[in-house]
């Protein structure tokens, strides 16, 4: 087998490395031993694997490899945020955001380069969709930046002194680029390795799929891996949302929330997190907040508002916080549970797919269009 052919072992999930290894005759303890190396020690050479049989080690150099996607570039706030921006090939890049906290270290990856769902107020929508990430792409945003905060002084600290720096992140989102149910088989396969004891061993309630909607897939996430759900909603009624989320046009808000409640009979938290944008004049009004309480009353839920991240094609302004504040408000006293985001790593716009997005804009790969082509171009796509 050439080089080329090499299987990568990030991408694989434990029923699949089980499977690997049983061809060689191994027994299940072996492709074990082999994911703790891998996923929780960060090792990438087979031959550092000590406590693995020489002619095992041998079967792996000849036909695997462990790597994670190229690095583009890295960039580090002065409030602990990290954020890796990884190269995807023909001049595409996905980012990874680590967001260290007193009690927790989240890590915000990529499911796809670029996404297809295309919401006006998000500028990976904005680039269009390139390609779905493979297991081992996505699997690899976290093994990377276990590797990278094991050497982070500030990431080791938060978490403790006495936990140990590999396990610097506790939480996982996949809230960076793309709609992870839209590239559902890859993204399950990853979501197996996160939560296996013997890879990374998070916690259900720790590792969250952020979706605008994808119903079907929804259901199916709640059979094969169920996990925290954290829903885009970002609008009270089907109007707004066909034109803020245009993946509306296909899963209504109805249909929404009775897959957000059928979820909740498994999921692994009683309740799902509705994201909801903050978009002057668009979608934060008094009355927009008292039909957003009643939409609520449905499904068992919390709120995370976002400040909207602006960035200039998309013409939207964010909330004022004076805004934010009463949308909120209005929501707390109705009996709702109510966060509002808090906007971190801005010194290395470490908010939703900028930093991609310049590095496109600088690599040309799209030829600029004038805004109002774009507009045109965009509404076909989900014609
Ligand atoms: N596609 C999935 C997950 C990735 S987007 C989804 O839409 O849920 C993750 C979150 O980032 C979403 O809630 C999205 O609304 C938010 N987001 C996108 N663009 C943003 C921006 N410019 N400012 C603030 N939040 C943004
Ligand atoms: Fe895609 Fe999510 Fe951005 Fe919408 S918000 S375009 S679904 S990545």
């Amino acid at each position: 087998m050439s080089a080329t052919e090499s299987v990568n072992v990030l991408g694989l999930d434990p029923a699949a490395l089980q499977a690997l290894v049983a061809q060689w005759g191994g027994k299940p303890f072996r492709a074990r031993q082999l994911s703790q190396w891998v996923h929780q020690r960060g090792v990438d050479r087979f031959d550092d694997m000590s406590d693995l049989a020489k002619e095992f080690r041998a079967q792996l150099d000849a036909h695997c490899i462990v790597q994670a996607p190229p690095l583009n570039l890295e960039k580090r706030s002065a409030d602990g945020t990290r954020k890796w921006l990884f190269d995807m090939g023909l001049g595409n890049a996905i980012e990874t955001v680590f967001i260290p906290e007193d009690d927790r270290g989240t890590l915000c990856i990529s499911s796809q380069a670029g996404c297809t769902v295309a919401c006006p107020f998000c500028s990976t929508g904005y680039q269009g969709f390139s390609r779905n990430l493979t297991t081992a792409e996505i699997v690899g945003q976290l093994w990377y930046a276990n590797r990278a905060l094991r050497d982070d002084p500030q990431a080791a600290r938060l978490n403790g002194p006495a936990e140990d720096a590999q396990r610097a992140v506790s939480n996982v989102v996949m809230m960076g680029m793309g709609e992870p149910l839209l590239n559902y088989d890859q993204v399950l396969g990853a979501l197996r390795l996160m939560v296996d004891d013997h890879a990374y061993g998070l916690s259900r309630r720790r590792v969250t799929v952020s979706t605008s909607g994808v119903v079907p897939m929804i259901d199916r996430l709640a059979r094969d891996c169920p996990v925290a759900l954290a829903v885009s909603l970002h609008a009270p009624n089907d109007t707004l949302r066909d034109r803020l989320v245009p993946l509306n046009r296909k899963y209504p808000l109805a249909e929404l929330l009775d897959a957000c409640n059928r979820y909740l009979e498994v999921a692994p938290r009683d309740f799902i997190t509705f994201e909801y944008i903050m978009l002057d004049g668009v979608n934060d009004a008094d009355e927009q907040a008292r039909e957003l309480i009643e939409v609520a009353r449905r499904v068992r839920c919390k709120f995370n508002l976002i400040p909207f991240n602006p960035f200039p094609q998309s013409g939207l302004k964010r909330s004022p916080t004076a805004r934010i504040r009463l949308f909120a408000q209005q929501l707390t006293d109705a009996g709702l549970i109510v966060t509002v985001r808090k906007t971190r790593g801005d010194d290395i716009d470490a908010a939703c797919g900028q930093l991609a997005g310049e590095v496109k804009d600088r690599t040309r790969i799209n030829e600029r269009l004038p805004d109002r082509a774009r507009v045109v171009i965009r509404k076909k796509e989900h014609a």
